[in-house]
């Protein structure tokens, strides 16, 4: 046998969390042939000689949105060159289908680069269809939001579902599960989602669970309502019956630090009581969101126009800053402006990196009136990068046994239309190892390993990757433990790492030297019926009707 690759003498670190081992490792026909003792002679057509780098699965974003970016950097450049092989978006409430024509229309407005994505995305199978066509470079799954489908049915309004639009909410849903969606994920703090009562989330969440999917929620508060949110997060597992995870764990704003070392014995309370509860974290203290979750949720009931609408009315405005004034209880978060960053500014590129403090000075403004008048001027684009964590939280999240780690970030390339982003977009799986193994020595190698490949293929259940051993899919990325670094920081957050050598996705060598190849292997992928191996039925249903 002629292997297509073999990756000679390296220290495999395999993705169970077991200690590295030395071996060479051959890829056939995509998939990993052979995990041998070094020094053996294979026959291969390229031979890559480790020198005694790490060879670990590739890394598997499980907290992603790449939604519509990767039909604008199919290459996936932020994730591939530090190794991710794996995403998943879908996240916090949002995905990119099903999208009515309305949503559509209000998705392009404000998309930056609407050329690029191929609309009419009125369901999950015709979404995961057009991505496929398009050719990525990384694996891509998604969950379906729980705001996307609520917006579907009753629009962007702060009541409560009647049982007709629950039912039809339920049945978009599990159009999308047949579809291949992975789960179903919220996001308390945005609209709509923001206006949904437990008991549908439980609901909902319980037609996932009958399908063996996940339910992923961004929770109704990480900051003054933190332990809250993650109770209700809880409840939903163990009313619903089914795995919780939560995203991005963090205690927001000062007054807070400290409070994950409570929600996280929450959640070790509820895994003894057998709700299966899991977590994911970015290995940073600034967060980043839309600048419009800092402002009040009856005020963006209806949507971005009649969000400005609102703005703009001499009448309504004044209750709206007097409310951003004060801490703001949607967001979780009590906003210190001279922590706020703008990250995306498209009408006023220039304060991009600058603070909201420092744009209402430059403005002569008060930093409330800067806010507003930014959302009436951008809508639903103006995104910000927030300060608000402690260090301590961040490193007692990452050493809990059942937290992973995921991006929250995007498939991105420098492209100005992106503004600055959070760099958690092109370092977060670096700076894991690089910073926090090497350098701080948070966790151990294989373990933080673990966290970034066995533990969230097993989390989506991702049989066939996250692991090295023969017969598993080929993603692999090799890199040097010693030099391995996140080089991207805020200021110029569109900055590649070091010290990653190779990446293969599906046995295809996806980059190499810190360069994509141009190759797109990435596959879309879909979960199957309940998770039986049955083939998902084909053609997802449109429940939107035509479109
Ligand atoms: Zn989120």
């Amino acid at each position: 046998m002629t292997l297509d690759l073999l990756i000679a003498g390296a220290r495999v670190v395999d993705g169970t969390g077991n200690p590295w081992f030395r071996a060479d490792v051959g890829v056939e026909a995509g998939r990993i042939a052979m995990v041998a003792p070094p020094g053996g002679r294979h026959a291969a057509r390229r031979r890559i000689d480790a020198a005694d780098r790490v060879l670990s699965p590739g890394f598997i974003d499980i907290h992603g949105h790449s939604d519509l970016s990767l039909f604008s950097f199919p290459l996936a450049q932020s994730k591939l060159l530090q190794g991710v092989t794996t995403e998943v978006g879908g996240n916090c409430g949002w995905s990119a289908a099903p999208l009515n024509p309305d949503m559509e229309e209000q998705v392009r407005a404000e998309h930056p680069r609407p050329e690029d994505v191929p609309w009419g995305l009125h369901s999950v199978d015709r979404y995961l269809t057009a991505l496929g066509e398009h050719g990525i470079a990384v694996n891509y799954g998604c969950h379906v939001g729980h705001g996307t489908l609520r917006e579907a049915v009753i629009g962007s309004v702060d009541r409560p579902a009647n049982p007709f639009e629950l039912a039809t909410m339920g049945r978009m849903l599990e159009g999308a599960l047949e579809a291949g969606a992975m789960g179903l994920s919220s996001g308390l703090i945005y609209a709509p989602g923001c206006y949904a009562p437990p008991s549908e989330l439980e609901y909902l969440a319980a037609i996932a669970y009958r399908r063996g999917r996940l339910y992923a929620s961004h929770i109704r508060g990480e900051g003054d309502t933190l332990e809250q949110a993650v109770a209700e997060a809880i409840a939903v597992g163990r009313r619903a019956r089914g795995p919780v995870h939560i995203a991005h764990h963090k205690a927001s704003g000062r007054p807070n630090w400290g409070k994950v070392a409570r929600t996280l014995a929450m959640v070790d309370e509820a895994r003894s009581q057998g709700i299966d509860v899991t977590l994911d974290q970015y290995p940073y203290t600034a967060s980043s969101t839309d600048l419009s979750a800092y402002l009040p949720a009856w005020a963006r009931e209806g949507g971005t126009r009649m969000l400005q609408q609102r703005l703009a009315d001499p009448l309504v405005r004044p209750r709206i800053r007097e409310e951003v004034r004060r801490p703001v209880a949607e967001a979780g978060e009590t906003a210190d402006w001279s922590l706020i960053l703008l990250a995306c500014v498209r009408g006023r590129r220039e304060w991009e990196g600058r603070t909201v403090q420092e744009v209402a000075e430059l403005t002569g403004t008060d930093p409330v009136d800067a806010v507003l008048d930014l959302v009436l001027a951008e809508g639903g684009t103006a995104q910000v990068v927030h300060f608000g964590m402690s260090e301590d939280d961040v490193r007692l999240v990452m050493r809990h046994p059942v937290v992973m780690i995921g991006s929250d970030g995007s498939s991105l390339a420098a492209d100005p239309a992106w503004g600055k982003p959070h760099p958690r977009s092109y370092g977060t799986f670096v700076r894991v190892l690089g910073h926090y193994v090497r350098e701080m020595k948070v966790l151990a190698l294989e373990a933080a390993v673990h966290k970034l490949t066995g533990m969230p293929a097993a989390r989506l259940g991702l049989d066939d990757r996250g692991r090295i051993a023969p017969g598993r899919m080929a993603d692999l990325v090799l890199f040097d433990p010693e030099i391995i670094e996140a080089t991207a920081g805020f200021a110029d957050p569109c900055r590649h790492p070091l010290g990653v050598n190779l990446v293969v996705v599906n046995g295809v060598i996806a980059a190499e030297d810190g360069a994509p190849t141009g190759a797109r292997p990435g596959k879309v992928l879909r979960a199957c019926w309940a998770n039986c191996g049955r083939n998902f039925p084909p053609g997802g249903r449109n429940l939107l009707g035509p479109s």
